[in-house]
């Protein structure tokens, strides 16, 4: 039996999943099983964003999982109280305390849960509507794909979905839609899934000040933006933004799955309000530990900086010299897309790309996504886009 015929008879076909087998990786360059190096401009959808292989990473979950991966969230777990120091001191909001969970869509769940008590218990009537965005993303669970703003996840096989979401088609739109039972506003800062779509600053300084006056909190889906793919720690960071809520994941554990909520609103969960079996877990926070480690020291000595400066001229050269199959590149940071003129052209870039051995992604109906480890060098940068000048030269 084949690896993909034992793949299509075992587990259940909910990807449609390309069958090169990769078995070793070393920063952002992969190899499959004949040796063959391919450049990663994907980074397993912005979660190794220390790359693969990465020593230090690596001898923190060894070192962990020698002596003790998981007890359980009813003792204190000394790299979990760490992590959330960590997160908070870098993030720079003084007083936020963190729930860790498992995923980007839990982190969106526990977000929720804080916004619907908030909305319980600190108003006369009930509150307990979100507003979302079109175009957005929030997670495969029956309340975070209900909260996503994209039709075509609410089919009625998973119905009936829970109530109280409804969608805007722009952030100037949110406003009319506030009404006497909002308690939040769920929003990404740059839409990942959605085509690598970003805001601009000065739009969601001005919602994020209306929010506050009104008492409606922002809830910032960071699962994709955090963690300095934009270029700062938080994309709030970047927009210069405090939101009441901010949700993690993808690259905080750099592979080993991790989630996180974070909130000013400290006193609205107690015990019993919420929980997770694996969240927080030592192997998992001692992930995030290594991964911040890394990361923050990289961001403090302009490497960061560099990095996605040096990215964004590659990829502006490639919009400029291709503007017959690209509208324009978006994005921020190394969360960055280009606009494909349609979903043809989209589709037949992804698959010469792979052809030569470059790993990107898509994202909404035409944009080729590049969501690079945040430790990627230049040299890998630049064989990445000599592949796909490669791959888009005879489209
Ligand atoms: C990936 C993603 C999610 C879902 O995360 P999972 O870990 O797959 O549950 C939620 N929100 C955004 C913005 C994402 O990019």
């Amino acid at each position: 039996m084949t690896l993909e015929q034992q793949d299509k008879q075992y587990v259940l076909q909910t990807y449609a999943r390309d069958y090169t087998n990769f078995v070793k990786g070393v920063g952002s360059t992969l190899y499959d099983e004949n040796g063959r190096d391919y450049i990663d401009f994907a980074s397993g959808i912005g979660v190794n964003s220390v790359g693969h292989g990465n020593e230090k990473l690596a001898n923190a979950i060894c070192e962990q999982a020698k002596n003790i991966i998981h007890i359980s969230n009813l003792q204190v777990i000394e790299p979990q109280a760490k992590l959330a120091q960590k997160i908070v001191e870098l993030s720079g909001y003084d007083d936020m305390g963190i729930f860790f969970a498992n995923s980007g869509a839990e982190a969106n769940e526990g977000a929720i849960k804080i916004a619907r008590k908030y909305g319980e218990t600190k108003f006369d009537n009930k509150k307990y509507k979100v507003i979302t965005l079109e175009h957005s993303f929030h997670g495969r669970t029956i309340t975070t794909v209900k909260a996503t703003g994209q039709e075509s996840f609410h089919t009625p096989n998973f119905s009936p979905y829970p109530d109280g979401f409804s969608y805007e088609k722009s952030i100037n739109d949110v406003y009319n839609a506030i009404d006497d039972e909002t308690v939040a506003v769920l929003i990404e800062l740059v839409q990942g899934e959605g085509g690598v779509q970003p805001f601009e600053k000065e739009e969601i300084q001005k919602l994020a000040t209306h929010l506050k006056a009104k008492g409606i909190l922002l809830i910032v889906d960071e699962v994709q933006t955090g963690v300095y793919r934009t270029g700062e720690f938080l994309a709030s960071n970047l927009y210069e933004i405090e939101p009441d809520i901010i949700t993690l994941a993808k690259g905080l554990g750099g592979g080993v799955p991790i989630g996180a909520v974070m909130t000013k609103h400290k006193e609205i969960l107690s015990a019993g309000d919420h929980g997770s079996t694996f969240g927080g877990n030592y192997l998992s926070t001692s992930a995030g530990l290594a991964v911040l480690d890394v990361l923050s020291t990289m961001y403090t000595n302009g490497t960061v900086d560099e990095t996605l400066l040096y990215f964004s001229e590659k990829l502006k050269m490639i919009a400029e010299k291709y503007e017959g199959l690209f509208e324009k590149e978006v994005g921020l940071g190394l969360m960055r897309g280009l606009r494909a003129k349609n979903a043809e052209i989209q589709g037949a870039v992804l698959k010469n790309a792979l052809k030569e051995r470059l790993i990107v992604l898509k994202a909404g109906r035409n944009t080729v996504r590049f969501l690079p480890s945040i430790t990627i060098s230049k040299n890998e940068i630049d064989e990445g886009f000599k592949r796909f000048e490669t791959a888009i030269s005879t489209l």
